[in-house]
């Protein structure tokens, strides 16, 4: 293997007492620890909110004297001491979970491909759930020493920051990231250059650099092609996510798959399984098949092989939410590819070719990585039902139920999501070393013993830190943009932290319904009115540019948000990012989601807002119905057939939303206080929130079944092969 140097963009001068903070800051696990993000912290609190919590920028602009006054602070050097041990102890841990469970396979190596990571609000280069699902999947992984290797891109802008104008017209505004002041590290060959990988484009070859993430243990390879060895249009190739042009979208998709293959080559990499995140990357298929027709192997016998160690996960549950191409695109930029291959046009095009809704025809990713993979499963119960029902036809003489498409439902990363205070609580009353349990029903099960009076102080802790954030928040817009007065209102400078809160975030996508709420535009106005129980809901959420329905929903919601007769209690946030989540999903009272069923593949949200107490009122789709039990949270629509017509659907919907939140959510929360004040089965129904959720939808469960089901079983052919070949 070639020698590779790992090169920093920033080299800081730090004192060197404290002169690691720097291996901190270039690896994202201070990002799950909170003694770490105190560390910093503890430095400069302006600065490290002014850097957006990201601390290669931070320690490049921290005063060096006030690095100074911290070398002779006791205090500060004992908590230096105990993060710098832990974080080593962590990164030389030989005895992990993984390596004691699978002894015989620590030499393997699993690849994972995604457009997208979500990893930290200072890393844009993540849309939404399925690239945060792609982090904590990174960040688990490095948790229990899954050998895993990350490949994806890093986008010059990411996805865009939304402003919202006076009308409530969402903006995209696309700010170029700061390659410089990121934890991305430049790999660079022997000679110190960078290190390139190239790919074939119809005419040319375009190049891209390759960046390098610490994610605990895990790497993370980043592609990225603003080069000059590239002429304009392909610098432009990792511009942004999610572009609808689709010249553009097939190079980007053609550079992840077939040259997330050759960079981890480059990098010496021989993994054994690959599992594809959506089928974006599915192209890695044809560069795995290609290394096998180079040494001589039949396109046919080749798929045999590569198919035993494929591994690809759907997420989406309506056929036209999948990623397709037309023909003749595919005519024009794989031509070479299937003469290399040895097989026909037709013979390619048929793969995976889909017949389209107005008669034409398309080639599909999902169908390229379902035909070229042995694994295949869904991300919840019921989107592995709709997902068998929606790929039948590719195996016509199976049953809907028969079609091999499993089910491995979602979890989040229970470190990233939960909140400090609540993890106080949980070392003190589950055991200090509850983190190393969080899929053990028996550990979760002690959060009874959680007084009511602690657990109380601290979700009212955490409802205070939202309010002050989202005032503080509002008070920097009105500072720095051209804002009419009414803005400020809608974001959220009248909040309460005494009333109770409801969250609604999300993609503004319109089968989630955002504006469900707003059906009885009246009988809303009494709910959030009313004098004695008053009720606040807070949205957020960012439309796709290209969407203009999604866009006419944020300015309906907007519309209401600034309507004076809420009196301020419904509210907008801006530009919604990992950053707010966290506050949002750690500081409301319930976590709705009212979408349009079976359209929520999974969901993740509601997740990590259980894990912080706070309660579900949501329809029964995706995670939901697999994690209420009555008992839990609310659920919409629980007794109401399922209409056959979509307007119908909203109106029952809409109803049973407005009956559960009268008649059970505001008198639950108001009506049954103890003598101190505390809504005491308000209480006992999120610690039974808790102790049924934290557990089953953490990724240490989800990862643990990726393991058995997939990673595993593909490792193993891989092994065979290897010992055959
Ligand atoms: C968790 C999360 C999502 C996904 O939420 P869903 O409930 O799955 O829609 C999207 N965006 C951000 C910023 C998140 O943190």
């Amino acid at each position: 293997m070639a020698e590779i140097i790992e090169e920093r963009p920033l080299k800081f001068t730090l004192p060197s007492r404290i002169e690691r903070l720097a291996d901190l800051a270039f690896n994202l696990w201070w990002v799950w620890n909170p003694e770490a993000q105190r560390l910093f912290k503890g430095i400069d609190e302006l600065l490290w909110e002014g850097s957006y919590h990201n601390p290669v920028a931070f320690l490049r602009d921290v005063e060096r004297s006030r690095l100074n006054a911290m070398t002779a602070d006791p205090y500060f050097l004992d908590k230096y001491d105990r993060v710098i041990r832990e974080f080593d102890r962590y990164m030389n841990e030989k005895d992990t979970w993984f390596s004691q469970t699978y002894p015989q396979l620590v030499n393997d190596q699993v690849a994972y491909f995604s457009f997208e990571f979500g990893l930290h609000e200072s890393l844009m280069v993540y849309a939404g759930g399925l690239g945060i699902l792609a982090g904590d999947h990174l960040k688990e992984s490095s948790d229990l020493g899954i050998p895993l290797v990350g490949v994806g891109f890093v986008y010059t802008y990411g996805y865009f920051s939304q402003r919202i104008s006076e009308d409530g017209w969402q903006h995209a505004d696309n700010v170029p990231i700061d390659f410089d002041s990121l934890p991305l590290i430049r790999l660079l060959n022997a000679d110190g250059e960078p290190l390139l990988v190239s790919i074939d484009l119809p005419g040319r070859k375009v190049f891209a650099r390759i960046y390098q993430l610490n994610v605990g243990r895990v790497k993370l390879y980043l592609l990225h092609t603003n080069i000059p060895e590239n002429g304009p249009n392909d610098r432009q190739l990792t511009d942004r996510l999610y572009i609808s042009d689709l010249e553009l979208r097939i190079s980007q998709e053609i550079l992840l798959g077939m040259g997330g293959v050759r960079a981890l080559r480059a990098l010496g990499y021989e993994p054994t399984a690959w599992h594809m995140n959506e089928g974006h990357s599915a192209f890695l298929t044809l560069e795995r098949a290609l290394e096998y027709v180079e040494k001589g192997l039949s396109f046919a016998e080749a798929v045999e092989l590569i198919k035993k160690t494929n591994i690809f996960t759907t997420h989406t549950p309506v056929p036209a939410g999948n990623d397709e191409f037309p023909l003749w695109l595919i005519d024009k930029y794989f031509v070479q590819i299937w003469s290399d291959l040895g097989i026909t046009r037709d013979d390619f095009i048929n793969i995976a070719k889909v017949s389209q809704s107005w008669g034409g025809e398309a080639f599909s990713m999902p169908v390229l990585a379902l035909k070229l993979s042995d694994f295949r499963n869904g991300v919840s119960e019921l989107h592995g039902i709709v997902a068998r029902k929606m790929w039948n036809f590719l195996w016509p003489d199976e049953k809907a139920d028969q079609v091999p498409i499993g089910a491995i439902t979602n979890g989040i990363h229970t470190e990233t999501w939960l909140a400090r205070q609540m993890g106080l609580l949980f070392s003190r009353y589950l055991g200090s070393d509850w983190v190393d349990h969080i899929d053990d029903p028996n550990m979760w099960a002690k959060v009874e013993n959680i007084p009511d009076e602690e657990f109380w102080r601290v979700r009212r802790h955490l409802k205070r830190k939202l309010v002050a954030y989202t005032i503080q928040r509002a008070r920097g817009q009105w500072q720095t943009n051209q804002r009419h007065p009414v803005q400020t209102i809608a974001s959220g400078v009248l909040l309460d932290p005494y009333v109770l809160t409801i969250g609604f975030a999300r993609r503004f996508a319109t089968y989630k319904r955002a504006d469900l709420i707003l059906t009885d535009y009246d009988r809303l106005l009494k709910i959030v009115t009313n004098e004695r129980r008053p009720v606040q809901f807070i949205f957020a959420g960012k439309a796709h540019p290209a969407d203009e329905p999604g866009k006419q929903m944020i300015q309906r919601v907007y519309q209401a948000v600034k309507d004076a007769r809420f009196g301020g209690r419904l509210v907008f946030l801006e530009d919604y990012d990992m950053n707010i989540a966290r506050y949002l999903v750690q500081g409301v009272d319930v976590w709705l989601n009212n979408p349009r069923k079976p359209r929520e593949a999974s969901g993740t949200s509601g997740m990590k807002a259980a894990l912080n107490g706070v309660l579900n009122f949501s329809i029964l789709d995706g995670w939901w119905r697999e994690g209420y039990n009555g008992r839990n949270g609310w659920a919409i629509s629980e007794n109401t057939p399922d209409a056959a017509d979509p307007a119908e659907q909203d109106r029952l919907d809409a109803l049973s939303l407005y009956d559960i939140l009268e008649n059970e959510i505001v008198p639950l929360f108001y009506d049954q206080r103890s003598a101190d004040n505390m809504p005491v089965d308000w209480i006992a129904r999120m610690k039974e929130n808790i102790r049924t959720l934290a557990g089953q939808f953490s990724t240490r469960r989800m990862l643990k079944e990726y393991m058995t089901q997939m990673y595993e079983p593909a490792i193993l052919n891989g092994i065979d092969e290897r010992n055959q070949g």
